[in-house]
């Protein structure tokens, strides 16, 4: 999968270059006693790269999910409609700013039941987070109008879909506000970090000044004589991660491609006996993950089996549903929040997510892919 695998001499040598540019420094200030920015430096590969007007990194993609909805104006009291199929830190960051989470199903695709997302809108309901799970784009013109007809801000949580497009657009650019997480599980990881993502300048703005104390940038004002725009926090991405990220950045597309040749060896194995998640035609995927599903339980079992053989695990479905299914989160939902989500619960228990590692090479997958399918007619 992602970005830890090919973490290497670039870089380290990144690395370096900060301790020879002024020493470690964080992202703004000590004009005089440095030659570079790299915090700077990373959100302009960053908007070249995904094609985003503005792009504010941040210390983590949790972080990134609490500042995006502030700097939208999500406050205390609105209700967020979110999905089953997610990661915690969604939830979290909800309550965080002391807006209220809704948890809708997903489909049996695991994208988020855009039926169950309009028959849950309230009065009180003033955005939706919809989460692009394990690189795959979610419904988004579907999303986009909804959230239109509605009057409803969109939010994108394409934390796991770094690299990941739909219409040729990267995700995280198709709503009014996208984040990213670069932590070590990520396409691109500097350890933990994350970015906020969105082409509205007013956007931008708020969410620079949130995660910064409050800073408003006065152009031309030193940082100690600054005015304060919002009450802010020190959500800042550190220099040493920034240098990570710009080298991690460039290893991009190559890994995005031997992903997409690795999950291909592994479906054209399978041969069609056995059903992936489908998505749109418009979607690009990261092809980090082949996530199996509408598995018999035997089946199931087989496939894990399988994949264990060759040395593989699972990719959170099933191994770590505690932390990615709304279902678990009984410290952070009331029972009237989490609703029913059985259907989410039989879906994701029907399937199986098949980690793509760069490590391994494309024939492995091939001999899995054989592999898995003839376990699964004997099952
Ligand atoms: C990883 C992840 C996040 C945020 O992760 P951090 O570890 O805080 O960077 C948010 N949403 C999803 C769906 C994720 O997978």
């Amino acid at each position: 999968m992602p970005g830890w695998e090919v973490v290497g001499a670039e870089e380290a040598a990144m690395v370096q270059q900060v301790f020879d540019s002024g020493g470690v420094l964080m992202a703004h200030g000590f004009d005089s006693r440095r030659t570079r920015f790299f915090v700077r430096e990373f959100e302009k590969a960053c908007a070249e790269t995904f094609r985003s007007s503005f792009c504010q990194a941040v210390s983590s993609g949790s972080a990134a999910t609490r500042i995006a909805l502030q700097s939208v104006g999500v406050g205390p009291g609105d209700e967020v409609i979110t999905q089953a199929f997610n990661f915690i830190s969604t939830v979290e960051a909800i309550r965080e700013i002391g807006a209220v989470p809704v948890i809708v199903n997903c489909d049996r695709d695991l994208h988020i039941d855009l039926g169950e997302v309009r028959s849950s809108i309230s009065p009180r309901t003033r955005a939706v987070v919809a989460v692009h799970m394990l690189g795959v784009p979610g419904p988004l013109t579907e999303l986009n109008s909804l959230c239109r007809e509605y009057g409803l801000l969109l939010i994108e949580d394409a934390c796991e879909a770094v690299g990941a497009e739909y219409q040729g657009h990267s995700v995280g650019t198709l709503s009014g506000v996208g984040i990213f997480s670069f932590d070590h599980g990520k396409m691109v990881s500097t350890g933990e970090g994350g970015l906020v993502l969105t082409d509205s300048a007013d956007v931008a703005r708020l969410a620079k000044s949130l995660h910064d104390h409050g800073h408003a940038y006065d152009p031309g004002v030193s940082r100690n004589l600054d005015s304060q725009l919002a009450p802010g926090f020190n959500f800042r991405m550190s220099e040493l991660q920034a240098a990570v990220g710009i080298a991690q950045l460039r290893k991009l597309p190559a890994m995005l491609e031997q992903n997409r040749a690795r999950a291909q060896a592994l479906m054209s194995g399978v041969a069609g006996g056995l059903r992936t998640r489908s998505y749109s035609s418009d979607a690009r995927p990261t092809d980090d993950t082949v996530m199996l599903v509408d598995l018999v339980p035997s089946v199931q079992q087989a496939v894990i089996a399988t994949l264990a053989r060759f040395g593989l695990g699972t990719k959170n479905v099933p191994d770590a549903l505690r932390w990615h299914f709304a279902g678990h989160w009984d410290k952070l939902l009331d029972t009237n929040q989490r609703g029913s989500l059985a259907a989410t619960e039989n879906f994701l228990g029907s399937s199986v997510a098949i980690p793509i590692l760069l490590s391994k090479p494309v024939d492995f997958y091939g001999e899995v892919g054989s592999a898995i399918a003839s376990a699964a007619l004997r099952s």
